[in-house]
């Protein structure tokens, strides 16, 4: 995924004052310049000078739709991998910020769009004439988050390249599997397989779910052994798994008593699509994966209060935070000065 030459692309997007703060007239601490991307920070009253403003690829005022921040932050990466290549969007940010309304909406808006696909089939079967195609475009919503709006432009793309290249001279075809995993204090955890911990049965209230190994192998790269796949025909069944993997992600926080802040989430889907042009019987094929990570919030690691299982919480939260972190610059630095670098 190329963004003007670069593989990473960096943005800062704030959520504007709520009610409460509006009300107690709290003052803009951080002033997002959208014009010159940049952040910059109030100065303290009585306190030193302003801070130097700090610049990002992308800055988002904090009005921006939730339209603006896919077209700019998903739609290059899920064009990249359409074609064949890897990609991955990491939320990052105190717990608080606006990460989970980005990434999948606004409570209860992940659930609408994962069911409008059962309505849409209602309102077709109820002989309204509008089709189903009609009612799903009702179902999408201006406050939609990142991961609805990918999927529908996945699957919007990829249906579109079926009717456009199936033909009597070539053939197109697709297939999409999903996974989502937490990772908790350095274990892996599938939030989708029915060994996890789901709730509602008293028996299994405190079991604890079995965590899981990360492997690297020629045939399939570096992979989650064992994880749950499955494969998907549309982004509504898609958004369906997800809302069930959110609720598991929800019952398991509340066992292991913390809040889900506290864990990185990954969702992953796999792209493969195979176009056979019968004249020369050459097979073009792409493979592809993508990740939409959630990570832990950034919060407790500076003021550490923390005490006990908290203390080992904050620590891996701050591990894992760091040791990403120095991944991602030396996979910077290989794009900024075009030569190889060990990436740990
Ligand atoms: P986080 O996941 O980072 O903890 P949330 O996404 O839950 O934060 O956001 C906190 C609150 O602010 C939620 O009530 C959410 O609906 C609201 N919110 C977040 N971003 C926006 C936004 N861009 N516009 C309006 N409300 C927002």
């Amino acid at each position: 995924m190329s963004h003007n030459g670069d593989n990473i692309f960096v943005c800062c997007r704030a959520r504007p004052h709520n009610e409460r703060e509006r009300s107690a007239r709290s003052t803009e601490v951080v002033r997002l310049r959208a014009e010159n991307n940049s952040v910059e920070f109030e100065a303290e009253a009585g306190g030193q000078a302003p801070s130097k403003p700090i610049s990002f690829d992308k800055v988002f005022d904090p009005e921006a739709s939730q339209e603006e921040v896919f077209a700019s932050v998903a739609v290059p990466v899920m064009q990249a991998c359409l074609s064949g290549y890897n990609g991955t969007i990491f939320a990052y940010g105190q717990t608080g910020s606006g990460k989970t309304f980005t990434v999948m909406g606004p409570p209860g808006a992940l659930k609408r769009s994962s069911s409008s696909l059962s309505k849409a089939h209602a309102v077709s079967a109820g002989g309204g004439g509008g089709g189903t195609k009609q009612a799903v475009e009702m179902a999408r919503q201006e406050s939609d988050g990142l991961l609805p709006r990918i999927l529908w432009y996945v699957f919007d793309e990829l249906d579109a390249a079926v009717a456009s290249r199936n033909s009597a001279t070539s053939t197109f075809t697709y297939e999409c599997r999903c996974s989502y995993l937490e990772i908790y204090n350095e274990h892996i955890y599938d939030l989708t397989s029915a060994n996890h911990t789901h709730g509602g049965h008293s028996s299994s209230h405190h079991h604890q779910p079995r965590s899981l190994n990360l492997r690297e192998s020629t045939a399939s790269g570096v992979h989650v052994e064992g994880i749950h796949e499955l494969t998907v025909e549309s982004a509504e069944q898609a958004l369906a798994f997800v809302c069930r993997g959110n609720r598991s992600r929800h019952v398991s926080a509340t066992n292991m008593n913390r809040t889900s802040s506290r864990s990185h989430s990954v969702f992953s889907l796999s792209i493969e699509s195979r176009e056979v042009t019968m004249a020369d019987g050459l097979t073009k094929e792409k493979k592809s994966k993508f990740h939409l990570i959630d990570l832990a919030g950034s919060e407790r690691i500076k003021h550490t209060k923390a005490v006990g299982a908290q203390v080992t919480e904050a620590k891996n939260i701050n591990k894992s935070l760091s040791a990403l972190g120095n991944v991602i610059k030396s996979l910077s630095d290989i794009g900024a000065r075009g030569r190889q670098r060990h990436v740990p």
